[in-house]
């Protein structure tokens, strides 16, 4: 077994792992990451195209802060490579203006000076004739909010943190890791890794340590459904934003249409299918997967007569409250933690990968992660 030495060990080349490394490499620490598949692979939690950005947080406004410096990564990023990862087409927030997710926005809007269009049900009917709405709805229209290209953020994130000189072991899994001295050793089938800090950002792989520790976190399993068919052009990108929209208590999200798939569309928070094993992930289509998607579309987008084009089966990694785990690990400080992101954590990533690069390197952060630490459930327990 071969031995290697590094300051930093990540294991996880996902959505925080990729950016963890990037952070790290570009401080000119040496690092490696870790990953058991490839890079921008499709059986985590970081693939199926597109995920949402937005500013205007509706599940904390204590997100806003990060937001703005994600921001501003994002902007960096995209300037240090070829190619649109963030495309900036706007987002529509709406729904029944007594839901929780209505309420949080608006809420957001009260605390954060940020750019936003109030909308009643008739405004939203005439910008968008294509969507039909209840009249007691409301919305926002978000100009920050628009999409990112999820596995091109991936991979410019591991290309630019090789450049930086950090190493890569790919379809290589970490087997195992223990506190050795101030420092940690990692092994892997191939390897044995020792290094002065270990950051975990293994996703739904991270569930059993999150329990382990007290937090009653779990994998859930989520589908994502793409349609084309007669009527789909009324959503193409240009005339159409990405879409949030709260049915009662019930969350669907959506991005608007682009060759070669057309419209993607994902319910938030209907289904909730444990996975208690990521590896055992069911990766293909059930006969219940589609049914409330397609009812919402008969429903609120009466313009589309649905075709399949595709579908991806992804995890989020949920925490009691929905909120991340950012924090060093209590059992060893050498070790730092970014998991239980809860399905809303990959317009983070940047950022989260520069407050995962300052944990391990100098213990603490920059950034206001308070209400992220892992001692917000020891103080519910208490
Ligand atoms: C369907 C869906 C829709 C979403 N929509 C949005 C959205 O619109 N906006 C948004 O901001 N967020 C969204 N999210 C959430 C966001 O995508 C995730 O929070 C984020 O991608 C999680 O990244 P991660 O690095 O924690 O996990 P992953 O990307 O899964 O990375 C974990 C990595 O660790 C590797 N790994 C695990 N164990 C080991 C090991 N022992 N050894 C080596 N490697 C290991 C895995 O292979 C994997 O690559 C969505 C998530 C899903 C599933």
């Amino acid at each position: 077994m071969i031995t290697e030495q590094y300051d930093v060990v990540v294991a996880g080349a996902g959505g925080m792992g990729s950016a963890a490394l990037y952070h790290l490499a570009r401080r000119g620490v040496r690092v490696c990451a870790v990953e058991r598949f490839g890079i921008a692979h499709d059986r985590g939690s970081s693939h199926g195209d597109t995920r949402i950005i937005r500013k205007a947080y509706m599940e904390h406004p204590d997100y806003v802060p990060l937001l703005h410096r994600a921001y501003a990564l994002w902007d960096e990023l995209e300037a240090e490579g070829a190619g649109e990862l963030f495309a900036r087409v706007g987002l529509l927030v709406a729904g029944d203006p007594n839901a929780e997710a209505m309420q949080g926005q608006a809420a957001c809007y009260q605390e954060h000076d940020l750019p936003h269009e109030e909308l009643d049900a008739a405004a939203i009917a005439e910008r968008y004739p294509s969507l039909a709405f209840p009249e007691e709805w409301s919305g926002f229209y978000d100009p920050l909010g628009g999409f990112l290209r999820v596995e091109d953020c991936v991979r410019r994130h591991v290309a630019l943190a090789q450049k930086h000189g950090a190493k890569l072991y790919t379809g290589e899994v970490m087997l195992s890791w223990r506190r050795e001295g101030e420092g940690v050793v990692v092994e892997t089938e191939r390897r044995r890794l020792l290094a002065a800090r270990l950051v975990l950002a293994t996703g739904a792989w991270a569930v059993p340590e999150l329990c382990r520790l007290g937090v009653a976190a779990c994998a859930v399993r989520k589908v994502l459904l793409w349609y084309q068919g007669r009527g789909v052009e009324q959503y193409a990108r240009g005339a159409f934003p990405c879409f949030f929209i709260a049915d009662g208590e019930q969350y669907f999200y959506g991005f608007p249409a682009e060759a070669p798939w057309g419209l993607k569309l994902a319910e938030h928070n209907v289904s909730h299918d444990p996975v208690a094993d990521p590896l055992q992930l069911n990766r293909a289509l059930t006969d219940g997967d589609q049914s409330c998607v397609l009812d919402f579309i008969a429903r609120f987008f009466p313009a589309l007569q649905p075709e399949l084009s595709k579908y991806a089966v992804c995890m989020y990694s949920l925490t009691p409250d929905k909120n991340f785990v950012l924090d060093i690990h209590p059992e060893c400080p050498a070790v730092v933690l970014g998991a239980g992101f809860s399905g809303h954590g990959f317009k983070f990533s940047p950022v989260v990968g520069e407050i995962l690069a300052e944990l391990a390197l100098e213990g603490d952060t920059q950034h206001p992660i308070e209400f992220l630490r892992l001692s917000r459930f020891a103080q519910r327990r208490s």
